[in-house]
């Protein structure tokens, strides 16, 4: 038989992964602080705990996705977490996963954190592409692998439980990185005569052309690690940078998303010569 499944958080994302489980023929037991959100997935089979603690004692495998680690708290503070699987997808820091394995620990639980890299209409869709990392109870993983593996693929990261919670917050940031450069991008063409529908084809294939350079990062960063030949000093790109803060000025748009990235250039050219760029700029920020 199937292993059921408890589902504390029905937001957008709790109500997808409580519907991919039940579609597999897991039998599901949800609750959520607003219970009206529960009213949908109980049309479709899950059943409705009046608290969570009541959640927590219908199953031995509870999932938590909670908008973050205060509400997992506040949620699981009267629950008997003895003996229980609990699977943490709530984002939170790695400090506050560690945290949470140690005090779901004192309590008699397995604990396994996890970090969903996916939105919510790619949970149950495998073609999607979407996975979760998870750390901490290698045991855990092991036991509720198939089970784990229903909403998303999935990726153990490692038994310190905050290694998730890492990945997921080192690959979101190098995102929001790029939807900088995407914003003031789009905001340069914004007043012109240009398609912004053509100008996201160009922009996209430009951004995979330059996708591939992050593994030459890794091969600075790696032991050993050389620099390539630079095809582009850090220097000529210093020196170009006023003409991209000039066009900014031009366009009438403001600078605020480029100069932190070229501060860091600037700096790690006047600091840190003979090094490789890519590695003296990481290093840079770790002071
Ligand atoms: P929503 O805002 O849609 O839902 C938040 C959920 O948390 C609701 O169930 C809400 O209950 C509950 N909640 C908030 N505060 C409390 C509290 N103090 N006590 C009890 N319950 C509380 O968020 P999502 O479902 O989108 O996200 C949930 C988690 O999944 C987050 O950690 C998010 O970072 C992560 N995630 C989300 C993604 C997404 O694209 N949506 C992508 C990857 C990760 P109520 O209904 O009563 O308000």
């Amino acid at each position: 038989d199937k292993t059921p499944v408890t589902l504390l958080g029905l937001g957008a994302m709790g109500t997808a992964l409580a519907r991919a489980w039940l579609a597999a023929g897991h039998s599901a037991t949800v609750w959520n602080r607003t219970p009206a959100r529960a009213d949908a997935l109980a049309a479709e089979g899950a059943r409705t705990a009046d608290s969570a603690a009541a959640a927590v004692a219908a199953g031995p495998l509870v999932v938590v996705c909670l908008l973050d680690d205060a509400s997992v708290g506040e949620v699981l503070a009267d629950a008997d977490l003895a003996g229980k699987d609990v699977v943490n997808l709530t984002t939170c820091t790695p400090g506050q996963a560690r945290t949470r394995a140690a005090w779901a620990r004192e309590r008699g639980a397995r604990y396994l954190d996890g970090g969903i890299m996916a939105v919510p209409p790619m949970i149950g869709q495998p073609e999607a592409g979407g996975y979760v990392f998870y750390s901490g109870s290698c045991e855990l993983f092991d036991r509720h692998r198939e089970v784990l593996a229903v909403p998303a693929g999935t990726a153990y990261a490692g038994a310190d439980p905050g290694s998730a919670a890492l990945h997921d917050v080192a690959l979101l940031s190098a995102m929001y990185g790029m939807f900088a450069g995407v914003t003031h991008a789009f905001a340069l063409i914004r007043r012109e005569d240009v398609d912004p529908a053509e100008f996201a084809g160009l922009l996209a294939d430009w951004l995979t052309a330059m996708i591939p350079m992050v593994h030459g990062v890794a091969a600075e960063l790696g032991v050993g690690g050389e620099s390539e030949e630079d095809a582009s000093s850090l220097a000529m790109q210093v020196a170009g940078t006023p003409t991209f803060l000039d066009t900014a000025r031009q366009q009438g748009v403001s600078p605020e998303l480029l100069t932190p990235y070229f501060e860091l250039m600037r700096r790690c050219l006047a600091e840190r010569t003979g090094e490789g760029a890519p590695r003296s700029m990481v290093d840079l920020l770790l002071g």
